[in-house]
């Protein structure tokens, strides 16, 4: 009769888990390294680039740097503003775009090799194979007893995962606290409260996800795994199992390919049967792939029993493993509407990159006096100018205003605006006594380098009586 305890213990586990803890078989092949290459890739880039420096404005800067207190982002020698938010606009239309695409085309290739949740279970599975060993060891681990040995492994492996976990929350939050101020301020214990919130929350997050949930947060918590099923069809090229040379499976005979031995189940990292068909719990990572095609060599057979493929090649060409793969795209309109989204907004990305002004102005009228009449007649309007100068260099500027026939900027016009800085300028504009205009009339302002060139217009008013 089951304890208490077990019960509350198997409870606990059917609570995301229905088959307990997964400890998949380690493979080798194709795609394993396809995975790890992508791993080191990603990793590289984003444990290494908050190191890198940048020269702005004479001063040496971290490359990578979310800016919040100046409201920047900075990438080596771009600068973006909060006005540049539609580029970002446009790179989460391209990133969205790609993600469909590479799905019509391929199933969840993301998922399987590109997915932070899959590349941080790949590291954390890889730690804990190294400390507890095989997939065979650690099942034996989890049904021992509590002894030393067992305590000391699982210190050691949660110790480890905390670290990682930890020195990840630390890259992330040091491309916002510049990661060379971070480490010396952790040091002595200066952390603000919202740099210690993020390091707690994200190194949390990692260990809890990496570490213990892993291939629970594809199957209940991520969404894409629930809609990706409306981007694929019978052309898509999933990790399927040709049922048609490999059937009726038996170990030892030769009737079908497969010899029934269960290695693409023990590789699968969540715990599924290929064989069974095409299920949403599949990221397509190709592990059974590199499992069965193991098991094929060893037969002497060809590989590809396990392979990327569509419904309609296996359908349509039961038994011949390495037939010619059905048309990509032809007869697919998803796939070309994807192609042409991202080409689309890269090329508008590009365009707006490229374009962009490196001086913004907006005006603000004096909002206490609409208007002051001097003594000798004349009509003056007071406004607030922000410049904001979105190079890292500093500039002189020039204000002066057209649209409005005798109107004229009294007291100081040129202005220096500081290396990306958006800097307020009082500026008086005045109308000659006499004029027959009344009311609010149109005025425009006009700025640029003092030495000339392209200006850029900000249209206001001025307020006669
Ligand atoms: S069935 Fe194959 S491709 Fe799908 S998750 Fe399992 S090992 Fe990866
Ligand atoms: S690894 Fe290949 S041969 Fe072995 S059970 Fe899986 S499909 Fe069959």
């Amino acid at each position: 009769m089951a304890s208490a305890s077990s019960k509350v213990h198997e409870a606990r586990v059917e609570l995301y888990r229905s088959k307990g803890k997964i400890h998949h078989r380690a493979v080798a092949g194709r795609f394993n390294t396809l995975r790890w290459t992508v791993v080191w890739i990603t990793q590289l880039i984003f444990y290494g680039a908050c190191w890198l420096n940048w020269e702005r404005n004479g001063e040496i800067q971290q490359a990578v740097w979310f800016d919040i207190a100046q409201r920047k982002f900075h990438f080596f020698g771009l600068s973006l503003w909060p006005q540049d938010a539609l580029l970002l606009a446009f790179a989460l239309i391209v990133a969205a775009a790609g993600l469909f695409l590479v799905t019509a085309l391929a199933g969840r290739l993301f998922c399987g090799f590109a997915c932070p949740q899959t590349v941080y279970t790949s590291i954390f599975a890889w730690v804990e194979a190294r400390v507890e060993g095989d997939h065979l060891a650690r099942r034996r681990l989890d049904a021992a007893p509590w002894t030393p040995r067992k305590a000391l492994l699982r210190t050691t492996k949660h110790g480890l995962w905390a670290l990682i976990a930890l020195w990840s929350a630390i890259t992330y939050v040091g491309y916002f606290t510049p990661v060379r101020e971070l480490l010396p301020n952790l040091a002595v214990g200066l952390v603000g409260p919202w740099e210690g919130f993020w390091l707690l929350f994200y190194a949390g997050f990692m260990y809890v996800q990496a570490g213990l949930a892993r291939e629970a947060v594809c199957q209940h918590m991520c969404p894409y795994s629930r809609f990706q099923g409306v981007m694929v069809d019978e052309r898509t090229r999933n990790v399927s199992y040709d049922a048609g040379r490999g059937e009726p499976r038996r170990a030892g005979a030769r009737n079908g390919a497969c010899v029934d031995c269960g290695i693409c189940v023990q590789a699968c990292p969540v715990g599924i049967d290929i064989r069974d068909g095409l299920q949403y719990p599949c990221i397509n990572c190709g592990l059974c792939i590199d499992a069965c095609d193991t098991v094929m060599d060893k037969l002497g057979a060809p590989h590809g029993l396990v392979r990327f493929a569509s419904a309609l090649e296996l359908g349509g060409a039961r038994g011949a493993a390495g037939s010619a793969p059905a048309g990509m795209g032809a007869g697919r309109p998803r796939v070309w509407i994807y192609a042409a989204l991202m080409a689309g907004f890269i090329a508008a990305g590009l365009w707006v990159l490229a374009e962009r002004p490196t001086l913004r102005v907006d005006v603000l009228r004096d909002r206490g006096t609409l208007l002051l009449e001097t003594q000798d007649g004349r009509i003056e309007n007071g406004y607030t100018l922000h410049l904001a100068n979105l190079v890292e260099a500093p500039v002189r500027l020039r204000v002066e205003v057209a649209g409005l026939p005798g109107a004229q900027i009294v007291g100081e016009r040129v202005f220096d605006a500081g290396a990306g800085t958006i800097t307020p300028m009082r500026v008086t504009v005045s109308m000659p006594a006499g004029v027959e205009l009344r009311g609010v009339q149109p005025l425009t302002f006009l700025v640029g380098g003092e030495q000339g060139g392209a200006r850029v217009a900000a249209r206001s008013t001025f307020i006669l009586p």
